[in-house]
């Protein structure tokens, strides 16, 4: 009888671990395959650093009072930022390759199963930063670099394994996409500006010296050429927006730092408005994100939103936005 409960009780153990093994090796396999079809690779921190400090044109538009701010340090130098930006460059372990490998195999399911096509993008390079001097971001990108936070990866990649663990996460990978495919297809992009009222102009506009000296650079930000009608004491203006900070670094201890969103009017005048000094401010952004301090950021968002959850899988205030985002992919 006890040798009979002994061997039922093996027998059980024998099957958990048969599912457990066949269900990682079917996981391996879906993974395997799915994760090529959003062409990628992983840069060494050697790589990752070379790559970074290529974005000459990035670097090039700094000035000394965003140099301040990101190193947290009065007068400090390009020079600094470069070897700073540098020495935070990490390498990825075989698990946190495997967990986005796995991140990047669910996107391309989940655009299958929506029939979902996107526009082609250059291979992308994921590059592992300690983020200290993009001010502890979890994810930004370059080109068709996207940098995510080594603190980020690491955390999610142990703790992927919780269900529903990893939403942050999925959210995150879908927004730094939607920044790779912006650059990648000029077309694509101004249809999704367009969804939130902003045009794209030929050319980019003049950050005026006002904005120019509170300037506050953002990598997935490379242009300032998109413009929509803001209405400002009561009169319509076109502007373009560029981020900045409310102070000089000089005047203001690191902790009581801030940035906003300046409305700047595209016709060369040197001043820029607040959102608080806009009627329409809303209503050009829609509410579905906080995050909306130039139209790439509120579109990477909706666009993640979009992908990630469909129309059904959140109460959003502005629908019309994810729908147009759906309506621009769906096959
Ligand atoms: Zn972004």
């Amino acid at each position: 009888m006890r040798n009979n409960k002994k061997k039922s009780l093996k027998r059980v153990f024998q099957i958990i671990a048969i599912v457990i093994a066949a269900w990682i090796a079917v996981n391996l396999c879906i993974t395997a395959v799915f994760t090529q079809k959003i062409p990628h690779r992983y840069a060494s921190a050697e790589e990752g650093k070379e790559l970074l400090l290529s974005n000459t044109e990035y670097y090039s538009g700094f000035t000394q009072n965003d140099i301040e701010f990101r190193l947290k340090k009065t007068g400090a130098t390009m020079d600094e930022l470069l070897q700073t930006s540098a020495e935070e460059i990490r390498d990825y372990n075989l698990i946190e390759k495997y967990f986005i490998d796995h991140e990047i195999a669910k996107m391309a399911i989940r655009l299958a199963w929506n029939g979902y096509e996107l526009p082609e993008t250059e291979k992308i390079v994921f590059i592992k930063s300690d983020m200290s001097v993009e001010m502890g971001n979890s994810g930004y990108t370059h080109g068709t670099q996207i940098y995510l936070s080594s603190g980020f990866v690491t955390i999610y990649s142990f703790m992927s394994i919780i269900p529903g663990f990893s939403k942050f996460f999925d959210e995150l990978l879908w927004h730094e996409y939607f920044h790779c495919l912006s650059r990648c297809n000029p077309e694509f992009r101004a249809k999704m500006y367009s969804l939130i009222h902003f045009t794209v102009a030929d050319s980019d506009f003049a950050l005026p010296p006002s904005v120019m000296e509170r300037y506050f650079s953002n990598p997935d930000v490379e242009h300032h050429d998109a413009y929509t009608t803001f209405v400002i004491d009561g009169k319509e203006t076109d502007c373009f927006t560029a981020w900045i900070t409310t102070a000089d670094y000089a005047q203001v201890q690191p902790e009581d730092s801030d940035t906003i969103v300046a409305l700047v009017p595209i016709d060369g005048s040197d001043i820029y408005y607040t959102r608080e000094q806009t009627s329409n401010f809303d209503e050009v952004f829609g509410t579905n994100t906080r995050y909306v301090l130039d139209p790439e950021e509120c579109m990477a968002d909706n666009f993640a939103y979009a992908m990630l959850y469909g129309i059904k899988g959140k109460d959003y205030p502005n629908p019309e936005i994810i729908q147009g985002v759906i309506d621009a992919v769906k096959r």
